[in-house]
């Protein structure tokens, strides 16, 4: 479930920055194309012209940074998004809205900038900020960036209105912010939606752990390990892999209960799981079976080399006190997978062999004896 979550991650990050790279550079066209177009119109003054460039400038320079970020891949892409969150509001605010009405823009000219790029920037704005903040955050930085560039606007209508003009521009811009406004609402319920589901993940994520996790040594339960070796067992059908497992058993544990008291026996259990993980590569898995019984699942192990690995296990269990002064001894019982074992047969296999080798003594690695002969392996030491 961890790794499908951090999958699904991945490929939304992907998608985001082949989104942004195509954006990028379609917008790169657009800001020339536009600056190009104000170069040749007569109907701006030299002022306009210059704030249209500068604009225009800072724009390319900025899309040209994100463009090289994402192709150099050196930052964070939630960095380079936040960064973009912040220089388009400066952007939408600054040169759009603010800029525009101190220059005295009229209405006619306000509604074209408005259904050209003012609206679909505040509505990219907004959904930058829902994608990254919590809905609560992303919804005050959105709606309040909106309503400022709104404010504007409507300032300007209304001024014009006062005066008299009967531009019947004002309404239109008036009209097209209410409209973004709805798209405003729907993103609004997405991330209401989003922040619920991600709600749900955690919570799931908590069960899962507490569901399969043993809580006295934090190893993988019995479920875990029944699910595991099922999985296992279905690729070992598949690709033909071998597959080993054991069950191992601490030796005399009830007199370190009797001698020490329960709380010592608790402290040696987690000490004993600690110390062998350790020991383990990352696709092995130590299960606590129950009591003090464990399992340990060998991937793509064969008999031979899984009874070194356990025999190594059984030599730094038994070489060292495991607390204190304290030393424990296991019995380890091996089988290995052969086609057609169903998981049962496969653990009882394990299962018997660890009763052997108590009934041999003690402290010692025994392969079950039918697995030895099939995989040919009786000259391991044992
Ligand atoms: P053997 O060598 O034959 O395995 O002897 P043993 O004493 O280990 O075997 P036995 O099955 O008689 O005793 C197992 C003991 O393990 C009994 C039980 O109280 C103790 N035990 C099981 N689970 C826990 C636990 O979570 N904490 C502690 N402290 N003791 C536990
Ligand atoms: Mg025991
Ligand atoms: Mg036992």
């Amino acid at each position: 479930m961890v790794e499908h979550i951090a999958q699904e991650r991945l490929q939304f990050e992907q998608q985001r920055r082949l989104a942004y790279r195509i954006s990028g550079s379609l917008g790169m066209l657009l800001v020339l194309y536009a600056q190009v177009t104000q170069l040749t119109d007569t109907s701006f003054n030299n002022i306009e012209r210059s704030v249209f460039a500068i604009n225009h400038a800072v724009l390319a320079g900025f899309t040209c940074w994100v463009l090289w970020a994402l192709a150099k891949d050196w930052l964070p892409l939630e960095h380079i998004e936040r960064l973009m969150l912040w220089f388009l509001s400066f952007q939408a605010i600054g040169f759009n809205s603010v800029v525009p009405a101190l220059l005295g823009q009229s209405l006619a000219e306000l509604v074209r900038e408005t259904a050209g790029d003012d609206i679909w920037f505040l509505l990219v704005i907004c959904s930058l900020a829902f994608h990254l903040y919590s809905g609560r955050w992303g919804i005050l930085v959105g709606v309040g960036l909106y309503l400022l560039a709104f404010s504007v606007a409507f300032t300007l209508v209304l001024i014009d209105q006062r005066q008299g003009s009967g531009d019947p521009n004002g309404i239109f811009v008036i009209q097209m912010y209410v409209a973004a406004s709805m798209l405003l609402g729907f993103l609004f319920i997405l991330a209401r939606y989003r922040d619920h589901i991600q709600r749900l993940q955690v919570e799931y994520n908590l069960l899962e752990r507490v569901a399969f996790t043993d809580m006295l040594t934090q190893l993988p339960n019995r479920s875990m390990g029944h699910q595991t070796l099922q999985r296992q067992i279905a690729l070992c059908q598949r690709n033909a892999m071998p597959l080993s497992v054991s069950i191992w058993d601490i030796d005399h544990f009830k007199l370190i209960n009797d001698n020490y008291g329960h709380d010592v026996g608790d402290q040696v259990l987690r000490a004993i799981a600690t110390r062998l993980v350790e020991e383990l590569r990352l696709s092995d898995m130590l299960v606590r079976w129950g009591g003090e019984e464990f399992l340990l699942i060998l991937p793509n192990t064969t008999l031979s080399s899984a009874l070194l690995v356990i025999e190594r296990l059984r030599q730094v269990l038994s070489k060292q006190p495991i607390i204190n002064n304290l030393s424990v001894t296991a019995s380890f019982g091996v089988s290995c997978y052969h086609h057609s074992d169903t998981l049962e047969q496969l653990l009882q296999r394990a299962d018997a062999a660890m009763y052997l080798a108590k009934a041999q003594g003690r402290n010692r690695v025994v392969a079950d004896p039918h697995d030895l002969a099939m995989c040919g392996h009786k000259g391991v030491n044992l």
